[in-house]
C-alpha cells in the first residue's frame, strides 16, 4: 500500500517556533507546572484538544465571505438549516454557540431532579449539565470499552443489557431520554457500531423513551462503521450518517469537532413540543432562532464543514495520522490505549511510569516531560481530572491515568508527527527520571484547568 498523503496542499502558513529547552523549563515553572497555564505561543506542537483547533478549507474561507449578517431569516441560516436537514432529516434545527449550550438547553427544558440519563459515556460538559439540574448521568459502556489493551472494533458501544436493567430499575418515568455519544470521546474516542445504535434504539423505543445522539464526531464514527461493519462497505459516509440520525429523536452537536469550524454547535429534534421549549430558552440564552449565538459567517462555514467531514478521502487521511502514531508507539513498546481512537492517541501513563504511585500523578509527569523535551502540549486524563474523595476526605485515584494526544483537524503534517515520535521516544528512554508531582493549589471545581503543581525531587 502506498503512503496515505494529506488530501490538501497548504496555501497559508502559520509560524510555530520551538523555544529553547531552558525557556521551556522556565515557561513551565511560571505556569506552575500546569500546561493549561502556558502561553500557546510557547507550545510548538499543540495537542491539547481537537476542539475548534482545525484548519478551514479554501471553500470554508470563501463561504465566510458570503455570510449574511441579517438578524432574522438570513441566507446563511437557510444554508445551515438545509445542510443539517440533509444529513439528519430531523425537523427542528437550532444553532448554538457551541455543544455545551445545546446540552444546557436540553437539560434545562427536559430534566427534573432525580431523572436518570443513560449514555455509553457522558462527556464531561454533558454530565455537568445533567447534574447541574439535579439529574443523574449514568455511563453504561460495554465491558470491552474498559479494557485498554483489548483490540476490538467498537469499544465505544453501550451495554444494551445494562440499559434494559437501568430502565427496569428506574422506570420509564424517570428517564426522559437516553443518549449515545458517537464517537465515545470520554471512552478513548472509540466508535459505536450501527448494530449497537439500532439495538439501543429498539430497547428505548419499546419503553417509549426518546434517543438523543451526542453527534460531535458523527463523521468519524460513520467512517469506522464503513470500515468495520461489512454491511456498510458500499455506502457513502453521508448515507451512513443519515441512517445513524434516522434512529435519533434529537441530537446535540459541537461543530468545533466534525463541523470543521472554530466555533459553533446545534440542537435538533423532531418533537414539536420539545422544539417550542428549546426555542423559548434559546432566545433567552443564545439568540434569535435563526442565528443562535453565531455570526452568519459561522453558519456558512459550518454548512460547508459538515459536508467536508463526510468526505471519504479526508477521513482516510485523518485516520491514517492517528494509526501512524499508534504503529510507531507499538514498535517502541510504549504503552497506549488500543486500538487508537478517531481523534486522539491515549498514552497509558501509569504503565509508562511504574515508579510513580497514582497519587503522584504520573499523567502530569508525562505531560510535563513531553513539553520540556519538545514543546509538545498534551493533557492528563487521570487522577487530577477525575480524582475523587472518599467519605473521610482522602483522595481516591481515577481508574486509569492517561495522557491524551488529540489531533487538530488538517493542521499538522507527517513531519510534525515524526518529530512527535522522536520526542516520545526520548521521554520513553529517560522515563525513570520523571518525577511525581504534588498539588500546591487547587480550586473547588474542575481543578485540572487551574491548579498548581510542584515536582517532587
Ligand atoms: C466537545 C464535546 C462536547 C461539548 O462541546 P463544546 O463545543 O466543547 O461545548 C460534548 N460532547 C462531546 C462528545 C464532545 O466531544
Amino acid at each position: 500500500m502506498k503512503t496515505v498523503i494529506e488530501p490538501f496542499r497548504i496555501k497559508m502558513t502559520e509560524p510555530i517556533t520551538l523555544i529553547s529547552r531552558e525557556q521551556r523549563i522556565e515557561a513551565l515553572a511560571k505556569a506552575h507546572h500546569n500546561v493549561f497555564l502556558l502561553d500557546a505561543e510557547d507550545c510548538c506542537i499543540d495537542l491539547l484538544t481537537d476542539s475548534g483547533t482545525g484548519a478551514m478549507s479554501a471553500q470554508q474561507w470563501a463561504a465566510l465571505m458570503l455570510g449574511d449578517e441579517s438578524y432574522a431569516g438570513s441566507r446563511s441560516w437557510k444554508k445551515f438549516e438545509s445542510t443539517i436537514k440533509e444529513i439528519t432529516s430531523i425537523k427542528h434545527v437550532f444553532p448554538t454557540h457551541q455543544g455545551r449550550a445545546a446540552e444546557n438547553i436540553l437539560a434545562q427544558t427536559r430534566l427534573r431532579p432525580g431523572d436518570v440519563i443513560p449514555n455509553n459515556s457522558h462527556f464531561d460538559t454533558t454530565r455537568a449539565n445533567i447534574e447541574f439540574v439535579g439529574a443523574i448521568a449514568l455511563d453504561l459502556i460495554c465491558a470491552e470499552g474498559l479494557d485498554t489493551g483489548l483490540i476490538a472494533p467498537f469499544k465505544g458501544n453501550m451495554d444494551v443489557e445494562k440499559l434494559e436493567q437501568c430502565i427496569a430499575e428506574h422506570g420509564r418515568e424517570k428517564i426522559p431520554f437516553g443518549m449515545i455519544t458517537v464517537t465515545n470521546n470520554t471512552g478513548g474516542g472509540q466508535p459505536v457500531s450501527m448494530a449497537n445504535i439500532r439495538a439501543v434504539k429498539a430497547v428505548l423505543q419499546k419503553h417509549d423513551i426518546p434517543l438523543v445522539i451526542d453527534a460531535c464526531r458523527f463523521a468519524e464514527n460513520a467512517y469506522f462503521i464503513h470500515e468495520n461493519e461489512p454491511e456498510f462497505q458500499d455506502k457513502t459516509l453521508l448515507e451512513i450518517a443519515q441512517e445513524m440520525f434516522s434512529y435519533a429523536d434529537a441530537a446535540t452537536m459541537s461543530c468545533k469537532k466534525d463541523g470543521l469550524a472554530n466555533i459553533g454547535g446545534f440542537l435538533i429534534c423532531n418533537n414539536d413540543k420539545w422544539a417550542e421549549e428549546f426555542k423559548n430558552l434559546l432566545i433567552l440564552r443564545e439568540g434569535f432562532p435563526t442565528y443562535g449565538g453565531l455570526a452568519g459567517r459561522d453558519l456558512e462555514v459550518i454548512a460547508v464543514g459538515l459536508k467536508e467531514a463526510l468526505d471519504y478521502d479526508y477521513q482516510v487521511y485523518r485516520h491514517a495520522t492517528v494509526t501512524y502514531l499508534g504503529d510507531r508507539l507499538e514498535k517502541m513498546g510504549v504503552p497506549y490505549v488500543k486500538p487508537v481512537g478517531g481523534h486522539a492517541v491515549f498514552l497509558d501513563s501509569r504503565a509508562f511510569l511504574p515508579h510513580l504511585a497514582p497519587l503522584q500523578y504520573p499523567g502530569i509527569g508525562l505531560v510535563n516531560a513531553l513539553y520540556v523535551e519538545g514543546g509538545v502540549r498534551s493533557v492528563e486524563l487521570g487522577s487530577v481530572m477525575f480524582g475523587k474523595r472518599d467519605a473521610d476526605g482522602n483522595e481516591v485515584p481515577a481508574p486509569l491515568d492517561l495522557v491524551r494526544l488529540a489531533f487538530p483537524r488538517r493542521v499538522y503534517t507527517q513531519s510534525h508527527f515524526d518529530f512527535l515520535v522522536e520526542i516520545i521516544s526520548e521521554v520513553w528512554q529517560n522515563r525513570d527520571k520523571i518525577p511525581g508531582h504534588k498539588i500546591t493549589y487547587q480550586p473547588e471545581f474542575l481543578r485540572h484547568f487551574t491548579c498548581h503543581f510542584q515536582p517532587m525531587k
